[in-house]
């Protein structure tokens, strides 16, 4: 640290500007994990300080690569996904900084995974309405293929910025993570969150992305999905209309379609869901995680 001071009052004498003040050996990165535990559906935020400039900054987590992008003051930033339904326990995480013709500096962490308890619906309803048949059945194993070959496709780029905005202002009808139960069977989780909307109110695009997928499914009714980049996605559900294709681009808060009541739904209200490098996390972490406002 001290030999940093003299270099910047050795440039300042000099009456040079910092970026001139040689190939990189002024202060070295600092990587901030995240601090303390973290739960089950949560997203916490990794930060590096301090990146030389053409250095490459890059993580693994989960097995799967962590994807870093540009934050304030020429720091990199990464979103890691806890899944809902990851047990609970400790789970390595690695940062590595690559600097041209320097040895990386790498950082192995421990991130403390915690259990959370999102609680517990259970529903009864008349065994015709929960059964379904072989070609239904098959239908939705179709579908619930597409939505998994999505989550693991990670586009390079990253398409967001700043915070992620709530899609519409309703109520929260049924929040993430309740453990489902149907006539006493257990049933996939709730990996999203309901919120009450009009029919034909407009829902907005959460952040900048690229449409990812636009269809009609059984459960999900119509559907957009927004590719942020990255490995991070966001899902709209039971649509009474959708306003943007597959394939185009879209801005935070555009229009990307009209809630309903489309596909498994008792009633209008927005489904919304989030992946991130495939897990399941609630969305509302998302909104924290980037500033943003419930
Ligand atoms: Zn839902």
């Amino acid at each position: 640290m001290q030999a940093f001071l003299v270099m910047i009052i050795a440039v300042v004498v000099a009456g040079l500007p910092l970026a001139l003040a040689g190939g990189g050996s002024a202060a070295s990165p600092e990587f901030f994990p995240p601090h303390g535990p973290v739960a089950q559906g949560e997203v916490a935020e990794l930060l590096v300080q301090g990146v030389p400039a053409g250095a490459a900054v890059e993580g693994s987590w989960q097995g799967e690569a962590v994807g870093f992008f540009p934050a304030s003051q020429g720091a990199r930033a990464a979103l890691i996904g806890i899944d809902l339904r990851l047990p609970p326990g400790p789970y390595p995480l690695e940062v590595r900084v690559r600097g041209r013709g320097e040895n990386p500096i790498t950082w192995r962490e421990t991130i403390q995974v915690v259990a959370k308890d999102y609680g517990v619906e259970r529903l009864q309803l008349p065994e015709r309405m929960v059964t379904l048949s072989p070609k239904t059945l098959k239908r939705v194993r179709e579908e619930e293929a597409r939505f998994a070959a999505l989550w693991g496709k990670r586009s390079p780029k990253c398409y967001w910025s700043g915070q992620f905005l709530r899609p519409l202002a309703g109520d929260l009808l049924s929040p993430f993570g309740r453990a489902r139960f149907i006539n006493d069977e257990p049933r996939s989780p709730h990996t999203g969150v309901d919120l009450r909307a009009a029919l034909g109110e407009p829902v907005l695009a959460s952040n900048g992305g690229r449409v990812a997928l636009v269809g009609e499914f059984f459960f999900h009714g119509r559907a957009v999905v927004i590719d942020h980049g990255l490995g991070l996605y966001t899902m709209y559900f039971h649509l009474s209309e959708v306003k943007v294709k597959a394939g185009t681009q879209v801005k935070r808060g555009e229009v990307i379609g009209l809630a309903g009541a489309t596909g498994r739904a008792s009633g209008p209200h927005l489904h919304w869901g989030v992946r991130l490098a495939g897990a399941r996390v609630d969305p509302f972490a998302l909104v924290k995680v980037t500033g943003g406002e419930m």
